[in-house]
Order: C-alpha cells, then sequence, then structure tokens
C-alpha cells in the first residue's frame, strides 16, 4: 500500500518560473540526503517517522530483493539501495516552505513535446513559457480517478469506513512533475479552525475574504464535483488530485470549472462568496483522504502561502475532529520513548576490530553471543572471509 503511493504520484506540472526555484531546492534536498548518509540516517527523523520508515525500508527491501536467490539470506548491506531511497524520504518529509507556483490561466498552449521521459511531456505556452506536464496515458495508478468516481455523491468512500484506511501512509504532495498553489492566501477565522463546533464538527479551515476573490486548485488533479450544495456547502468544488488526497472549497460566490475536468496547481476554479451557511464571504476549504477529514493546516501555512512539506506521513490519527496540526501531545509522549529507546540500544552496542587469527567462532565466544547473531548485525555469512582490521558489531 504504502508503496503504491510512493508510486501513485508521478505528478504533474512544474513551471518555469518555478524550476530555478525548484532547482535550487533539488539541491537542498540533495544535500540533506548526503548529510543523512554520512549521520546516522534515521536521527534527524523524530523517533515515530523513524519507526514508520523502518517498516518503509524493510517493504522497499522485500521488494527489491524479491527476485534474490533464494540461498541469499543474509544481505549486503553495502549493496542495499534502499538506503537511498529511505533518504530520499527522510528528507522530503522534513517541514519547509513551499511557495506557489504562478497561475497558468488565460495561456494557451502552442506545443506539446516529448521529453524522453513517456511519462512527462514539455508544453510551450503562447507567452514563450515551458513546463513538464505528466501524461497522463502514464499514471502508475490510474485507479485514482476511476475507482470511487462520483461527479454527484459528495461522499463516494461510505463503502470503504474507517477499517479499510491504513494506519499510515505516505501522500507525494509535490516533486519535480507535482506543483502546489495556495487555495487562498489569508488568516484563518479565529473561530474557522479545524475542530469541534458547539454541537458540530468543523471539518475544515475558514479563510475570511472578499466576494469574488480568486480560488485555485492546491495541486493538480481532476474536479470530481462541481454544484450548489444545499447541506452548507453553497457553491462547491471538490478536486480528486493524482495523490488520492480531495480538497473541497464551500461558499464559492462562482464555480469556474465543470466535473471531469483535469485542473493543474494554481488553476483558477471559483472566486470566493457567502453561498450555503454562511455568515460572511470566506472560504471554506477541506482536505480528505478516503472522504475522512484532517486539518489542512497540517499541510498549508495559509497566512504565509507555504505548503509545509514535500511529502505528508498521514497517519490515521489525524482524522480525529480532536486531532489538529497545533497539538500532537501523544505523538510528542510517544516519541520521548523512542528516543530513550534508542539511546540505550545505542549504548549497549559493542564493536570488535578483527585482528589477525580472529574466526568468527572464536570471536562469538569471546563476547558470549553466537554465530549467527554476528552475522546477523553485520549483514555478513559463517564465509564471509574476516579482513583484518575490519570493525565487526558484535552486540
Ligand atoms: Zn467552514
Amino acid at each position: 500500500m504504502i508503496r503504491t503511493f510512493l508510486f501513485a504520484s508521478a505528478l504533474l506540472l512544474i513551471a518555469p518560473a518555478s524550476a530555478q526555484k525548484r532547482t535550487s531546492k533539488n539541491r537542498r534536498a540533495k544535500a540533506a540526503v548526503e548529510e543523512s548518509r554520512t549521520t546516522d540516517s534515521l536521527r534527524s527523523v523524530t523517533a515515530g517517522q523513524a519507526a514508520e520508515i523502518d517498516s518503509l525500508r524493510s517493504l522497499l527491501f522485500a521488494a527489491e530483493h524479491r527476485s534474490a536467490e533464494p540461498e541469499e539470506t543474509i544481505a549486503e548491506p553495502a549493496k542495499m539501495s534502499p538506503e537511498d531511497s529511505i533518504a530520499y524520504v527522510q528528507a522530503r518529509l522534513q517541514p519547509t516552505k513551499i511557495a506557489s507556483t504562478f497561475d497558468t490561466n488565460g495561456v494557451a498552449v502552442i506545443d506539446t513535446l516529448g521529453s524522453g521521459d513517456p511519462s512527462v511531456m514539455v508544453v510551450l505556452y503562447t507567452n514563450n513559457t515551458w513546463k513538464y506536464v505528466r501524461n497522463r496515458d502514464a499514471v502508475k495508478d490510474p485507479t485514482v480517478f476511476d475507482k470511487y468516481w462520483d461527479t454527484s455523491s459528495l461522499f463516494p468512500y461510505r463503502e470503504v469506513g474507517m477499517n479499510g484506511i491504513p494506519n499510515s501512509v505516505i501522500i507525494d504532495l509535490v516533486d519535480e512533475h507535482n506543483c502546489y498553489h495556495c487555495p487562498y492566501k489569508g488568516k484563518i477565522h479565529p473561530r474557522g479552525k479545524y475542530g469541534p463546533r458547539r454541537n458540530r464538527q468543523h471539518q475544515g479551515v475558514d479563510l475570511p475574504l472578499r466576494t469574488g476573490d480568486t480560488i485555485y486548485a492546491a495541486f493538480s488533479g481532476r474536479v470530481r464535483i462541481s454544484q450548489y450544495n444545499r447541506g452548507g456547502y453553497g457553491n462547491l468544488v471538490i478536486i480528486r488530485h493524482d495523490n488520492g488526497l480531495e480538497t473541497y472549497y464551500g461558499h464559492l460566490s462562482e464555480r469556474l470549472v465543470e466535473p471531469n475536468q483535469w485542473v493543474e496547481a494554481g488553476h483558477v476554479i471559483g472566486l470566493g462568496g457567502s453561498t450555503g451557511r454562511s455568515t460572511g464571504p470566506h472560504l471554506h476549504f477541506e482536505t480528505r483522504y478516503y472522504g475522512q477529514s484532517f486539518d489542512p493546516e497540517r499541510l498549508i501555512d495559509f497566512e504565509k502561502g507555504y505548503l509545509c512539506r514535500e511529502m505528508f506521513l498521514l497517519k490515521k490519527s489525524y482524522f480525529s475532529i480532536y486531532s489538529n496540526a497545533g497539538q500532537d501531545f501523544e505523538d510528542e509522549i510517544a516519541n520521548e520513548e523512542q528516543d530513550k529507546k534508542e539511546a540505550a540500544e545505542r549504548a549497549a552496542m559493542k564493536y570488535h576490530k578483527i585482528r589477525s587469527g580472529d574466526t568468527l567462532g572464536a570471536i562469538a565466544r569471546k563476547y558470549g553471543t553466537t554465530v549467527n547473531n554476528i552475522c546477523r548485525l553485520n549483514g555478513i555469512k559463517s564465509t564471509t572471509v574476516l579482513r583484518i582490521g575490519r570493525t565487526l558489531r558484535v552486540r
């Protein structure tokens, strides 16, 4: 499942204006990756993330070694490429600040060229700009816009329910082909946060605006709903994104997109208003996954307009109406305990430097352990030639 989401995200669009920014950002991400390679690769993320990444590591490892020969039960760590993937994931899970890309509306396409990569095309525009656009025929997971696709019902995922959702899932928000645009830059109303409100549940954030202000698609995707909703949303647009997330835009004065229409990050999808159950002009914005809402502030800093990270570790616990971006006490406590556990494990580690005449059997006896354990800790076989000077972990 996690693997699916890692790859279900080969996405759309990079603006030339942001291409340079992106390059320096890639350089930074790369530097972070390099750094995490040289230090303990799990040290730079929180312990909670480390645990998630550990399980991801074993999934990736299992997947990459599925075709390995059956008698190869011990892997050689030096040849493990998943290290790179893990470092990449770690760097992308880190908080960062990703600014909006430019708005593409009103610019016509001159030509579409191949890019050498069948999943990516280059589109040239009349204003002498260009960008990478994903070739949607080459999407890794086309089921996103196929399964549970309903252009009239707001909540098509009913049969999935909470039980069908994994405990945590990694969601790609932006990458080299997928951009972000702040849906509306503004200050959240003091009573407009995600959470319980009187006897109701407020499943999104409220951003006060002036009627007619422009509302943008946050990521690329396809419009699922564009209709007047009598339940309180008023004029409502729902977009399903390539990564499986859905974003909701409520109380619009005007809707400027149609169901089934493909949109890009920064596409103008409507104008702000006060339709439906609303006491003044504002955007009601929701983020959902399989129909379950979570606090949009986990993704976006609406006041500054930034996206908070490239990759998002969505936990099932976030779907509680009482769980918001500002309070993660449970997580913090769990992290602290995990940190202590890891520190104790590190303290208990023991190493042995191989000298002339050493054998695995003799080393095992000396440290009161077994040859099998030493092999497991070092990723070697009992037949591996012991190079003098090499350090083995023995505990
Ligand atoms: Zn609201």
